[in-house]
């Protein structure tokens, strides 16, 4: 139907055999005939779309069943078409894969955030079958990210931010960092179009000077290598992609006039041995700055990426972020995972046996793929566990033995302790790391050893879930207290204990007495309700929130009911202070405060807020302005904060900023 379009297509299959050319062809005007004169949103014949998706497959290197899948990714929901047609046509596995990719797609839940957690679920599903299904679908969110305008505002910002929230996380932890950066870009041109514009037009007024500069350090660095006697390097030199630089500013709070390490240079070399020594070249050249060098040779990332980066304060004093790697390190870090399926048409290659690769190939990520999905499916909390342990950056730690454990960022020796096993966790009393003692409460850093100290009597308590950040770790010491310990309920983030005092609790020996009464007391009215195995509820009447101050109220045959603590009808309750209980929010011990603000009119003002936010630590957690007819913005914010200190740094730091008129307590 589209014989201009498809003959343009066809130009671009040369990198495959005979055979599979043919094969994609095919695909190509079968997905045509199927989509016949439906449209895009933008007016454009659809098959544009598939086409799309199916160059950017191609440019992956990937096989011709995946490009194939790719080309008619979206015949089965929007066509007549059934599977056994493409199965008899064009093989059971490319049926397959884009029945994978379908499944993804046609779910359509109310609830927003149900709808993500469900779209997640049946992705890692969909993945730990076969990977390539998640590919044909990041190139499916590629063509369709570039195509956003055509959409309702509304909802082509709802698709950004998904993008940003799940497909670009995904796209960094399968490696593939060209795509992910990619996917970034577009999800904050549409999400902030102002700030993109901004950044981006800053960049283009300095990209002569830029250029010129990074041709300076270039030939210094050729030369300097050169002179080495090392030949064979490529250098390759940029600033840094749109979305990185907002993140740099919003990190630090800062103009992007302030952020400095902007560019970046890599190094492409022939082997490893190579890579240090050039690392030694660049730090003769100009001083490294302190912390910044990471060697990701010596402890690849959880995605494989590979590569020394250092930080040196280049020419005219400027900083500058230098890469270093060989040529097979580089393209496992733009391609990732798809890296290890590429299409090499003249070898001649076999088969692969896709499902089974692990064992011989990738084996890293897809076991790690493989163990997200079960952790995934026992969940009930999915949507947090992904954003917080699975999308998240991740560290390396060692057992005293050298046997590596990776952990989510900020994990502590806690979590490192369930990780190694449930009775280590449940037995721990301390940790140490590289040799000293350390907090459990304390964040652990890439490469420390860490080494668990137990003991047989010891056994969880309830601050821990306060210590520990995986959900994993988390979920352990919730079953652990829930199961073994008589005085508290824990669920739906909710602590509830019964006020005994703690075994450990050094008494005086008069108090011992009045607290065994008390105790006595307390126990014989609440007996009577039994804590063990009653379900959590949130009154309806004043709706509690997190960081709202709170009361348990135990009521008859409806468990324990959450209040907030001022709330009127409290009063008017039955036996309130005998059925009264202390409870609290899992893992909360920051104060959460509301705001109110006027500013001036800008287009951005909560990433301004939020940059110093935070800079003092604290975190916004939501906020809303509204323009009135002067053109100031008015609204109300929350924010929390580790302390009072904290929050009186952070609203002085908000009142100076240049645009804020007023920032005063919310009540
Ligand atoms: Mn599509």
């Amino acid at each position: 139907m589209h014989d201009q379009i498809l003959e343009r297509f066809f130009t671009k299959l040369s990198k495959y055999s005979k055979e599979d050319a043919e094969k994609i062809k095919r695909a190509a005007l079968f997905a045509d005939e199927r989509h016949g004169d439906q449209k895009r949103a933008s007016g454009e014949p659809y098959i544009i779309h598939p086409i799309a998706v199916a160059e950017t497959l191609i440019s992956l290197d990937m096989d011709a069943d995946t490009v194939c899948a790719g080309l008619m990714h979206d015949v089965l929901e929007d066509t007549e078409t059934t599977h056994e047609e493409i199965a008899e046509l064009f093989g059971e596995t490319c049926a397959n894969l884009i029945e994978g990719v379908t499944k993804i797609a046609a779910i359509k839940l109310e609830n927003k955030s149900l709808q993500e957690a469900e779209t997640i679920r049946k992705m890692f599903f969909a993945m730990s079958e076969d990977i390539r299904v998640i590919i044909i679908k990041l190139a499916d969110k590629r063509h369709n990210m570039s195509t956003l305008q055509f959409l309702r505002p509304a909802r082509a910002r709802e698709i950004a931010s998904e993008c940003l929230d799940i497909y670009a996380p995904l796209a960094d932890r399968l490696g593939i960092s060209w795509l992910k950066d990619e996917l970034e870009d577009l999800s904050l041109k549409m999400l902030k179009p102002e700030t993109y514009q901004s950044i981006e037009e800053y960049m283009s007024t300095r990209r002569k000077e830029q250029e010129d500069y990074l041709d300076r350090i270039e030939k210094d660095l050729y030369r300097a290598i050169a002179a080495a006697g090392i030949s064979d390097v490529r250098i390759i030199s940029r600033a840094k992609h749109i979305y990185s630089i907002y993140m740099k500013m919003k990190r630090r709070g800062k103009d992007i006039g302030e952020i400095f390490d902007i560019l970046g240079v890599r190094i492409i070399c022939a082997d490893t041995t190579t890579c240090y020594t050039i690392l030694g070249i660049v730090h003769q050249l100009w001083p490294p700055i302190e912390g910044r060098f990471k060697d990701y040779i010596a402890m690849p990332k959880a995605n494989n990426y590979r590569s020394l980066h250092t930080t040196v304060m280049a020419k005219d004093g400027r900083l500058l972020e230098i890469q270093i790697r060989t040529k097979e390190m580089d393209y496992t870090a733009e391609y990732g995972v798809a890296a290890h399926w590429t299409y090499k048409a003249e070898s001649g290659r076999e088969a692969t046996d896709w499902k089974n690769l692990d064992s011989e190939h990738f084996s890293r990520i897809l076991s790690k793929l493989k163990d997200w999905t079960t952790e995934i499916e026992q969940s009930e909390s999915f949507m947090d566990d992904i954003k917080s342990d699975i999308l998240k950056d991740t560290i390396i730690v060692f057992t005293p033995k050298g046997k590596s454990v990776e952990l989510p960022a900020n994990a502590t020796a806690l979590d490192f302790a369930y990780m190694i096993h449930t009775e280590v966790g449940n037995r721990c009393v301390g940790a140490k790391a590289n040799g000293s003692i350390i907090p459990l409460s304390q964040p652990l850093q890439n490469t420390q050893v860490v080494e668990i100290l137990t003991n047989p009597n010891a056994k969880p308590r309830v601050n821990w879930l306060k210590y520990a950040h995986t959900t994993s770790a988390r979920r352990k010491i919730r079953a652990w207290l829930n199961k073994n310990s008589e005085d508290v309920v824990i669920e739906k983030n909710i602590i509830a204990k019964r006020h005994v005092p703690d075994e450990d609790e050094e008494l005086k020996d008069e108090d011992i007495k009045l607290s065994v009464d008390r105790r006595a007391s307390r126990n014989a009215s609440q007996s009577l309700l039994g804590m063990k195995n009653m379900m959590i509820s949130f009154a309806h009447c004043c709706n509690p929130v997190r960081g709202d101050e709170i009361v348990g109220y135990i009521s008859r045959g409806r468990g324990i009911i959450v209040h907030r603590k001022d709330c009127p009808n409290l009063k008017h309750m039955t036996e309130i202070e005998e059925r009264k209980v202390d409870v609290s929010w899992e893992g909360d011990t920051w104060l959460l405060r509301r705001f109110h603000i006027t500013s001036k009119r800008t287009s951005d003002i909560f990433g301004e807020i939020e940059g110093v936010i935070k800079r003092y630590g604290g975190n916004l957690i939501e906020g809303h302005v509204e323009e009135d007819d002067g053109g100031k913005l008015f609204g109300t914010f929350a924010m929390e904060c580790a302390n009072e200190e904290s929050f009186k740094k952070t609203v002085k730091a908000i009142r100076e900023l240049k645009n804020v008129q007023s920032i005063t307590p919310a009540t």
